[in-house]
């Protein structure tokens, strides 16, 4: 087993998916594929890491290849689909089966 390392210049964690909860520089949450404010938009890191800041909702979440893809639009579309597949009580939610 080996560890998946957070690619550089990615940031697709930080756009693709919603954050329900208010947090430091967004506080009606992040909608799903909206850019978080906390985003540098030139290096694609968090200017918030490692500071009293950070919410915990970013702490939970680490980098799993199954997430995060080969790519940068992989993970974005990865982590869109799944964002999709767990808002909760989607009713309108279409099944291919
Ligand atoms: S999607 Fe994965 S690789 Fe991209 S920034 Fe987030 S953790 Fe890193
Ligand atoms: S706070 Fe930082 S890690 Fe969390 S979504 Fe925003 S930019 Fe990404």
């Amino acid at each position: 087993m080996h560890e998946f390392q957070c690619r550089k210049h990615c940031g697709a964690c930080c756009i693709a998916p919603s954050i329900k909860h208010p947090f430091f520089g967004m506080p009606h949450g992040k909608p799903a594929g909206v850019m978080c404010s906390n985003l540098d938009k030139n290096s694609m890191q968090c200017t918030i890491w490692n500071t009293s800041h950070y919410p915990n909702v970013c702490k939970q979440f680490a980098p799993d290849i199954d997430i995060c893809g080969k790519n940068r639009d992989q993970a974005l579309e990865i982590i869109s689909t799944l964002e999709l597949d767990t808002i909760p009580s989607s009713s309108s939610k279409t099944k291919n089966k």
